[in-house]
């Protein structure tokens, strides 16, 4: 009998849920950074044994969102819990995000799907008793099908996730080939990568107002490596120029880290061409937000 079903991993900004996608898949497909809201699209992560698909979607962090932009990015993650056969819903274990966290169990509370509760970064606490009453409460107040505490970061305990989940499969097709880890395309997480180089690179709310686009994204067989050519679109004047930075040094330096991840993910050297734009308030007109691959 095959297995196969679909895993939501939901749970506050900046939890964790990325670098567990990609412990989880042992392959770095989402991108991770120090601040909130990095991870924008759902994206998939596809982990395929010899008797069981098991595919995990990646959500934005909830939490409350006061414009429309970061409604959608909200209203993207919950969809993912009426979609999945397992919810994996993370938490941290000094008990922050209070509220957000109630909002999730409410949204669960609702649904008939089995949700797991991770309790992430316990690499961080000196003594683990310390997450006793944690757990109690949580236990208390919801039926979880199993309360695993872990550390996505150095992968601790993070196989417990998966045995559990496993056993939450229902019998299922197995909906891609076992050799694809996500269904998004290679300059999808090309695009990724350049964005994440940005949320490190640059400081305060600029990272949030960057929507990258590849333009191109050719094989050159006699140099032997792939051309890419990516607009990076900001919403200002004043951020093109801090992207830039002083003699294109910004610009200088987000290429050389991105290149150097764009060629580790794909496995070729590649050229990298950046350009930055102003497309004024992307974030706030919808044709612009579709052009660059949001809903
Ligand atoms: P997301 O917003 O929920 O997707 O969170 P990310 O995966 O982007 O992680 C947010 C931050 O938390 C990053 O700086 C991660 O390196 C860090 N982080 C994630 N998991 C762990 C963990 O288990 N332990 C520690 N110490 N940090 C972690
Ligand atoms: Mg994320």
């Amino acid at each position: 009998m095959f297995k196969s079903g679909y895993v939501a991993i939901i749970g506050a900004p900046n939890v964790g849920k990325s670098t567990l996608l990609n412990r989880l898949l042992g392959q770095k497909i989402s991108i991770t950074a120090p601040k909130p809201q990095t991870t924008r699209n759902r994206i998939l992560g596809i982990l395929t044994s010899s008797d069981c698909q098991i595919i995990f979607m990646d959500t934005p962090g909830i939490h409350k969102a006061q414009d429309e932009f970061n409604r959608g990015l909200v209203e993207t993650a919950l969809s993912a819990l009426g979609e999945a056969d397992a919810v994996l819903f993370m938490i941290e274990p000094d008990g922050a995000h209070g509220a957000t966290n109630e909002f999730i169990l409410r949204n669960i509370l609702r649904i008939r799907t089995p949700v797991i509760l991770v309790i992430n970064k316990v690499d961080t606490l000196g003594n683990k008793g310390d997450l006793l009453p944690l757990m109690q409460d949580y236990g208390n107040r919801f039926d979880f099908k199993a309360i695993i505490p872990v550390s996505a970061l150095n992968g601790e305990q993070t196989a417990d996730i998966l045995a559990e989940v496993v056993g939450l499969m229902p019998e299922g097709p197995q909906y891609y080939p076992e050799d694809n880890i996500t269904d998004q395309p290679e300059r999808f997480f090309v695009g990724e990568l350049i964005r994440e180089r940005i949320f490190h690179l640059v400081h305060q709310e600029i990272p949030y107002a960057v929507a990258v686009v590849i333009d191109q994204f050719s094989e050159n067989p006699e140099k032997n490596l792939i051309e890419i050519s990516a607009t990076i679109n900001v919403e200002r004047e004043s951020q093109k120029a801090i992207i830039i930075g002083k003699g294109g040094q910004m610009l200088k330096e987000i290429g050389k880290q991105a290149r150097a991840e764009i060629e580790t993910f794909l496995g070729w050297h590649i050229y990298l061409g950046l350009f930055v734009r102003v497309q004024k308030n992307w974030r706030k007109d919808p044709r612009a937000m579709l052009e660059f691959g949001y809903r």
